[in-house]
């Protein structure tokens, strides 16, 4: 998943990420709430993720924050044909989190990738792409649409995870460096797949990249898978905080 920066964007030399990853005291940071929409929550979800709709009240209490630089919102919003949903593909090998599929690089056969099927979920213009009603939606600066590609999986809400070349680029580090971010901190559903490669993809574009645990679901809630997401947290660089913790507390310090 880890993609060197190099490879990813072309950044001007005066940019400020440029002066963030010279390790510079500037702290400017962005909330990125991933895919926090009704088909990942209960009660009528198609992938819903075991309590996703209780972590409304500590996203919301981030948004509220005027410390933050931007903050960006991120749903999966697939086209009906979308190669990750189980009923795309031909029986018996087409079962829903059980069965999963090889996917090549549409620009480069040789880059290979094996993900798992899913229901259909977050379809465009369906009930089930909406951000949940209980967002504050009116504090979101931006809203990225991602897994519009129907030939890739796409749960980073960067790009799709091929590297030779990157396929589906956002346009979301871009619009961070822009706006000078230096720190990102995600929240969201779910914490081991769509969170995970999203904080992963943050760090690896240069940000310092918090994960805040008490606004995050998992669908796999197992201590296991946990412990392994954790493992690949700390191998990318990516720290799970929390809300009381001191990195918050960062953004709570700076005045309106
Ligand atoms: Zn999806």
């Amino acid at each position: 998943m880890a993609v060197p920066s190099s490879q990813v964007t072309k950044v001007s030399t005066d940019s400020p990420v440029t002066k963030a990853s010279k390790g510079n005291a500037s702290f400017s940071p962005a909330l990125v709430v991933v895919d926090f929409q009704e088909d990942f929550c209960p009660p009528a979800g198609a992938l819903a993720v075991e309590g996703g709709r209780d972590i409304a009240p500590a996203i919301n209490s981030l948004l509220s924050l005027p410390g933050f630089t931007i903050r960006i919102a991120t749903k999966d919003f697939h086209p009906q044909d979308h190669v990750s949903f189980a009923s795309n593909h031909p029986a018996p090998d087409n079962k829903p989190y059980e069965s999963n599929i090889t996917i090549a690089n549409p620009e480069n056969p040789a880059e290979v990738q094996t993900t798992r099927l899913w229901p259909d979920h977050c379809v465009q213009g369906t009930k089930g792409a909406e951000l949940v009603p209980e967002l504050d939606t009116d504090k979101l600066d931006h809203t990225v649409e991602k897994g519009k590609d129907s030939r890739v999986e796409m749960f980073s809400a960067f790009y799709a995870g091929f590297q030779e070349p990157q396929i589906a680029n956002s346009g979301l580090a871009e619009m961070l460096r822009e706006k000078g971010v230096t720190h990102v901190y995600c929240v969201g559903l779910a914490y081991d797949y769509c969170v995970k490669c999203t904080a992963i993809d943050a760090a690896s574009e240069g940000f310092e990249t918090y994960v805040v645990e008490e606004a995050c679901r998992a669908v796999d809630a197992s201590k296991e898978a946990h412990e392994a997401v954790a493992k690949d947290f700390q191998k990318h660089g990516v720290k799970v905080v929390s809300m009381d913790g001191e990195e918050v507390q960062r953004v709570r310090k700076i005045a309106s």
